[in-house]
C-alpha cells in the first residue's frame, strides 16, 4: 500500500456512485473517510460505509452539496485533511478550490487558477493553441462589435458556424448559424443569453462540424512536472448532449494518432502547470482532432480507461494531491483490450423522465470482465432531487465485440425492480448493427431513437 505524506482523512463532497468510488479508493490507500449528505441522502451506501458522516443541509443542492460554508465546516469539525469534489456539484468551481485551500485543506484537484482558465472557453482555447493542441477553426478570441469584421470572419470560416458563450457550460449558450443573413442577429441573441445565464456576455465563433465523433483524452499530472496520457475514450453515443455509452479505446484510432494527440495534451498540462486528473474533449472528424474544452475533474466515464490501462485514476488523484509523483511513466501506459460503459439511469424508457422511487428487487450482473459502480441496493429509495444516473455497468474483454457480448449478457442479468430504468434501451444499443460497427457520430443515437 502507498504510504501517504499529508492525507490521512478525506471529506467526500459528493453523493451517489462517485462518492462510493472515492470511498473505495480511500480505503485501499488506508485513508479515513468523511461522508457528507443532505437530509434526503442519509441512506446512501457510502454514508453507511464511511468512518464519519455529517449532514450538511436539506435536499436542495444549493443548501447542501453546493453549500461551501457547510462543507468547509464539516471538514473542520471532523479534522479532515483533504476534500474530494467528485464530478458535478462544486468539482469545477475555482472559488470552491480556492476556499478549500485558503481554509487549510488540500483540494483533490487542480489549482484554482487552472480551473478558472479552463472554465473560460476563450482562455482555454488560447492556452491550448499555444501548446500545439489542435482547435476548431474560428475567431481568435471573443467577437468584437464590428459587424463587417464578424461577417467576413464567418464567410472565411464557411457556414455553418456556431456561436458559443465563453462562459458557457452544460450544452447551453450555443447557437448554430446556417447562413449569412442570420449571423448578426444570432450573435446578439447569444450574447444576451450568455450574459443572462453566465454573467459573461463574451461569445466566440467556430466552424460547426456536421458529423463529428466525441473523442476525449484522459491525462494525469503531478506537481513535480510529470504528465502522462491514458489514451482516449469515445463518447459519441449521446442524447441531448448527455453521454449514454462510453468506450475505450475509440474505434479506429491508430497508436501513432493516439500518441500524437496525447503528447499535445501532456505538453499543454506541463505548460500550464496542471495538477491532477483532467480530460481534453475533442470533436473528431475525418481523422482530425479539434479541441472543444477541458474538464478539470474526474469524469463519469473514467472507468473504461481504468479497465484498459489498469491504472486507478481516483487513487492517482489522491496521491497527486498528497504531493507524490505519478506512480508510472508514459512508457508504462499500455493499452490492452476494450471496455464499454453503459450508464444506468432511473428514467422512463418512453419519455426519458426521471423515475425515482424504491428499489424493490435488485440483482446485479457479474462474472469475469464485468464491473458495476453503483450505490444502489435492495430497498434503497432513489430520491427525486438529483441526477437520475444510479450506476454504471462496465464490461472488459480482449476485443470490442467481446466487450459488447459481455455487456449484452450483463444487461440481461441486471434486475432493478420498483423503478423504471434505461436497461432495455442500453440492450437495444448493444444490439444495434451500426453501433456494433463502431465509430458512429454524435448524432447517431438520436437518429436511432427517432427511427422507432
Ligand atoms: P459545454 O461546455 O456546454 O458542454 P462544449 O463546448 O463541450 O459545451 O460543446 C457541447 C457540445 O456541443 C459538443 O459535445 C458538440 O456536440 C456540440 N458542439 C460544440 N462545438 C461544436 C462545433 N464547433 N461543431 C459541432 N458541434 C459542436
Amino acid at each position: 500500500m502507498t504510504s501517504m505524506n499529508k492525507i490521512r482523512k478525506v471529506l467526500i463532497a459528493n453523493r451517489g456512485e462517485i462518492a462510493l468510488r472515492i470511498l473505495r479508493a480511500c480505503k485501499e490507500l488506508g485513508i479515513k473517510t468523511v461522508a457528507v449528505y443532505s437530509t434526503a441522502d442519509k441512506d446512501l451506501k457510502h454514508v453507511r460505509l464511511s468512518d464519519e458522516a455529517v449532514c450538511i443541509g436539506p435536499h436542495p443542492s444549493k443548501d447542501s452539496y453546493l453549500n461551501i460554508p457547510a462543507l468547509i465546516s464539516a471538514a473542520e469539525v471532523t479534522h479532515a485533511d483533504a476534500i474530494h469534489p467528485g464530478y458535478g456539484f462544486l468539482s469545477e468551481s475555482a472559488d470552491f478550490a480556492q476556499r478549500v485551500e485558503e481554509s487549510g485543506f488540500i483540494f483533490i484537484g487542480p489549482h484554482a487558477d487552472n480551473i478558472r482558465i479552463m472554465g473560460d472557453k476563450v482562455a482555454a482555447i488560447r492556452a491550448m493553441q499555444k501548446s500545439g493542441v489542435p482547435c476548431v477553426p474560428g475567431s481568435d478570441g471573443g467577437l468584437t462589435e464590428d459587424a463587417a469584421q464578424n461577417t467576413k470572419l464567418a464567410c472565411d470560416i464557411g457556414f455553418p458556424i456556431i456561436i458559443k458563450a465563453s462562459g458557457g457550460g452544460g450544452g447551453r449558450g450555443m447557437r448554430v448559424v446556417e447562413k449569412e443573413a442570420d449571423l448578426l442577429d444570432s450573435i446578439e441573441l447569444t450574447k444576451t443569453e450568455a450574459f443572462n445565464f453566465f454573467g459573461n456576455g463574451e461569445v466566440y465563433m467556430e466552424k460547426f462540424l456536421t458529423t463529428p465523433r466525441h473523442v476525449e483524452i484522459q491525462i494525469l499530472a503531478d506537481e513535480h512536472g510529470n504528465a502522462a496520457h491514458l489514451g482516449e475514450r469515445d463518447c459519441s453515443m449521446q442524447r441531448r448532449h448527455q453521454k449514454v455509452v462510453e468506450e475505450a479505446p475509440a474505434p479506429g484510432i491508430i497508436p501513432e494518432l493516439r500518441q500524437k494527440i496525447g503528447n499535445a495534451c501532456t505538453d499543454a498540462c506541463k505548460a500550464i502547470n496542471y495538477r491532477g486528473a483532467g480530460t481534453f474533449e475533442f470533436l473528431f472528424e475525418n481523422d482530425e482532432f479539434y479541441f472543444i474544452e477541458m474538464n478539470t475533474r474526474v469524469q463519469v466515464e473514467h472507468t473504461v480507461t481504468e479497465m484498459i490501462t489498469g491504472i486507478d485514476i481516483v487513487c492517482e488523484q489522491i496521491c497527486i494531491a498528497d504531493g507524490q509523483t505519478l506512480s508510472f511513466t508514459q512508457d508504462d501506459v499500455k493499452i490492452k483490450g476494450h471496455a464499454i460503459e453503459c450508464r444506468i439511469n432511473a428514467e422512463d424508457p418512453n419519455n426519458f423522465m426521471p423515475s425515482p422511487g424504491k428499489i424493490t428487487q435488485y440483482h446485479v450482473a457479474g462474472g469475469l470482465g464485468v464491473r458495476v459502480d453503483s450505490h444502489i441496493y435492495n430497498g434503497y429509495t432513489v430520491p427525486p432531487h438529483y441526477d437520475s444516473m444510479i450506476g454504471k455497468l462496465i464490461t472488459f474483454a480482449d476485443t470490442r465485440l467481446g466487450a459488447i457480448i459481455k455487456m449484452q449478457n450483463a444487461l440481461d442479468e441486471m434486475v432493478i425492480d420498483g423503478i423504471k430504468t434505461n436497461i432495455a434501451l442500453q440492450r437495444r444499443i448493444m444490439d444495434d448493427k451500426d453501433f456494433q460497427k463502431g465509430g458512429m457520430n454524435i448524432h447517431y443515437l438520436e437518429k436511432m431513437l427517432g427511427a422507432h
